[in-house]
C-alpha cells in the first residue's frame, strides 16, 4: 500500500518537463562501485558440485538474486592465471593484450620473465624481490583504465589479490593502487610503480597480524569429513602433501608446517589465505571509501588460494571442496558488508574465474579415462636431440607453455628457413605420446582460423612474443613433474568454461544457456559505464543482462 502511495505521488509530482528530465538522470545513474572477483581456478561446474553445501548468502544469493551465463568460456590458449585476469579486465586476449603465459621465454633477452616483472620500480612495504612488479608489460589498457580517462582520473580504482599479477593486471596501468600478499613478511604490499610509501591504513592492517593468527590453527574441515561426499576419500594417492606432512590430509597442522612449507607463504595454500583476502578487500573500500565519490569507483578482487589449493590436491579433493565452501561464507560476508555500506543497488558486481582445471590425469588414469604427464625437461630434451640429430645443431632456445622457440640465428647459418626447421619438427612431435596437435608460426601468420583450437591458439598468440611451434596436447595431457595435483592452460573445456555471475546494479534475475566469451566482461562493463572499452576489446554485450 505505501509503495503505491509513494508512486502515485511521485507521478503527481512529476508531471512536468523539469522533473521527468530529473527522472531520466536518476534512472540513467552509474553505479557508485564495480566489484569484480575473480576466483582463481574456478571450474563452472564447482557451482553445482558443491551447491547443495553452500549457504544462501554467497555463490546462491549471486544466482538467485543476479544474472548467470552457464555457459561463459575462455576463447584462448593458454589459460593461465595472467593472460586469464588481463583478458577479464581489457576485453582483449593474448594476441593484444601480449600476457601470453605467467612466465614466458623473451626472445629480445634471451632469458625466462615474468608477466608482471619490472626492474625499474621498488617494493612497498614487503620483499625486495616480490615488489619490483607492475601492469607495464601489458599491452592494452584495463577498464579500469578507460574508467579513469573518462573522468580525468576522478575514479579511484584499485586491484587485490594474493598474487601480484591477480591484483596487478586487472588493476590496469592508472590504477590508484594494485597490493599483494608477501609470503616473506606476511604482509600487504605494493611498488614504487603507484605510489611513494603504502598509505598508514595497509601498515595498521598488517600490525594486526592476521597471517600469523591464521597460521597458528590446524586446518580442519568446515564440515564432518563424511560428509564430503563428491570428493574422494581425504586419503587418497593424488594428492600432494605439503612438506613435512606424513599424508595430506585432515587436520593440517599449519602452525607445525609453516616453517617447511614457505612460512607465510603456507597460508595461500588453505582456505585462510582468501579469507585475508576478503578482510584486506573490506578494509580497502572502508579506508579509500569507494563507492562514496561523485563518480563511479572500481575494486578488482581476486581470490588465489583456490588455484594454490587446486594444483596440490587436484579439484576431486577434500581440501578443494573445503576451500570452497569456506570461500562461499567470505563471499556472503562480503556482500553483505556491500549492503550495509552502499546498498545492492549501488554497486555491480560480476563473478568469474581466469580458468579452470583437469581433474588430477592420475586419478583419470586409474579410473581408466586417457589422459597423462609430460615432463616439459623431457620434452626440452626430445626436441633438443632431434633437432641436433637432423640439423647438426641444437637449435632449441627454449620450450616453455607448449611453446617451442627456436634459435633463428643458428638456423640461417645453416642456410635454411625457419619454416623448414617447423615443419620437420612438428611431423616428429606428433609422434611423442600425448601429443595432439602442432601448428607453426608460419601457418599461424598465413591464415585466420574461425573454429577449433587453430581459433583459440591464434587469439593466444602474441606474433612478437610467442613461439615458433604451439604444441597441443591430448584432452587429459598436462605438463607435470609428478603424478599428484593438477594444472590448467588448454583450449579444453574443463579449462575454459568457468562461472559468470553478475548482481546489483540494474542487474536482471535470470540466467542463460548462450555461449559468451571472457572478452565479452569488459565490453559489457564499459557499455554500461558509458565509457570507452579498453583499447583491444572485441567482446560483445551481453544481452540479456539488463533489466527493462
Ligand atoms: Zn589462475
Amino acid at each position: 500500500m505505501k509503495k503505491i502511495l509513494l508512486i502515485s505521488s511521485l507521478w503527481f509530482f512529476c508531471n512536468t518537463a523539469y522533473c521527468a528530465d530529473s527522472a531520466k538522470t536518476n534512472f540513467s545513474n552509474k553505479p557508485k562501485l564495480v566489484v569484480g572477483i575473480v576466483v582463481d581456478q574456478m571450474r563452472a561446474d564447482f557451482i553445482y558440485k558443491y551447491r547443495a553445501k553452500y549457504g544462501n548468502g554467497g555463490f546462491k544469493r549471486l544466482m538467485n538474486e543476479g544474472f548467470f551465463f552457464k555457459n561463459s568460456h575462455y576463447n584462448y590458449v593458454p589459460t593461465y592465471t595472467g593472460p586469464g585476469h588481463a583478458s577479464i579486465y581489457s576485453g582483449a586476449t593474448p594476441a593484444l593484450h601480449g600476457i601470453i603465459a605467467n612466465n614466458w621465454f623473451d626472445k629480445a633477452r634471451n632469458k625466462k620473465m615474468y608477466c608482471s616483472e619490472d626492474a625499474t620500480v621498488h617494493a612497498l612495504g614487503g620483499s625486495e624481490k616480490a615488489g619490483q612488479m607492475s601492469p607495464k608489460n601489458m599491452l592494452t589498457t584495463t577498464i579500469g583504465d578507460q574508467l579513469k580517462l573518462s573522468n580525468n582520473n576522478q575514479s579511484k580504482v584499485i586491484g587485490i589479490a594474493l598474487k601480484d599479477r591477480g591484483a596487478i593486471l586487472p588493476a590496469g596501468h592508472l590504477a590508484n593502487a594494485a597490493y599483494w600478499f608477501d609470503s616473506a613478511t606476511g604482509n600487504w604490499m605494493s611498488s614504487s610503480y603507484y605510489m611513494a610509501q603504502l598509505p598508514a591504513w595497509v601498515n595498521d592492517f598488517n600490525n594486526k597480524g592476521l597471517a600469523k593468527n591464521y597460521l597458528n590453527q590446524e586446518w580442519q574441515t568446515l564440515l564432518p569429513l563424511a560428509d564430503y561426499s563428491e570428493s574422494l576419500p581425504d586419503d587418497n594417492l593424488f594428492e600432494g602433501a605439503f612438506k613435512g606432512e606424513a599424508k595430506p590430509i585432515f587436520p593440517h597442522d599449519l602452525p607445525k608446517l609453516a616453517a617447511h612449507n614457505d612460512n607465510f607463504g603456507l597460508l595461500r595454500t588453505t582456505p585462510f589465505g582468501n579469507t585475508l583476502t576478503r578482510e584486506f578487500a573490506i578494509q580497502t573500500i572502508q579506508a579509500e571509501n569507494l563507492g562514496k565519490h561523485a563518480v563511479t569507483d572500481m575494486l578488482a578482487i581476486s581470490f588465489s588460494a583456490t588455484d594454490y589449493v587446486g594444483h596440490q590436491f587436484a579439484p576431486q579433493s577434500i581440501e578443494v571442496e573445503d576451500t570452497y565452501l569456506r570461500l562461499d561464507q567470505d563471499l556472503a560476508q562480503l556482500l553483505k558488508f556491500l549492503d550495509s555500506w552502499l546498498g545492492k543497488e549501488q554497486v555491480l558486481v560480476f563473478l568469474t574465474a581466469d580458468h579452470g582445471a583437469v581433474e588430477s590425469p592420475s586419478y583419470l588414469e586409474s579410473v581408466r579415462i586417457p589422459a597423462g604427464n609430460i615432463k616439459v625437461s623431457e620434452m626440452a630434451g626430445t626436441i633438443e636431440k632431434f633437432l641436433q640429430e637432423k640439423y647438426g645443431e641444437n637449435l632449441l632456445l627454449d620450450y616453455s607453455n607448449q611453446q617451442v622457440f627456436l634459435d633463428h640465428k643458428k638456423i640461417a647459418n645453416l642456410k635454411i628457413s625457419v619454416a623448414e626447421v617447423t615443419n620437420t619438427l612438428t611431423e616428429f612431435l606428433l609422434t611423442i605420446n600425448g601429443v595432439a596437435q602442432t601448428v607453426t608460426k608460419t601457418a599461424l601468420g598465413n591464415s585466420s582460423f574461425n573454429t577449433g583450437i587453430n581459433h583459440y591458439i591464434q587469439l593466444g598468440y602474441n606474433a612478437q612474443r610467442s613461439g615458433d611451434v604451439v604444441v597441443t596436447y591430448a584432452p587429459g595431457w598436462i605438463d607435470a613433474d609428478k603424478a599428484t595435483g593438477t594444472t590448467h592452460g588448454s583450449s579444453y573445456s574443463y579449462d575454459t568454461h568457468v562461472p559468470l555471475l553478475w548482481y546489483g546494479w540494474k542487474i536482471a534475475q535470470g540466467q542463460s544457456f548462450q555461449t559468451v566469451e571472457i572478452t565479452d566482461i569488459a565490453t559489457t562493463l564499459a557499455l554500461l559505464l558509458d565509457i570507452q572499452a579498453p583499447n583491444g576489446n572485441y567482446g560483445h554485450f551481453l544481452q540479456p543482462l539488463i533489466s527493462k
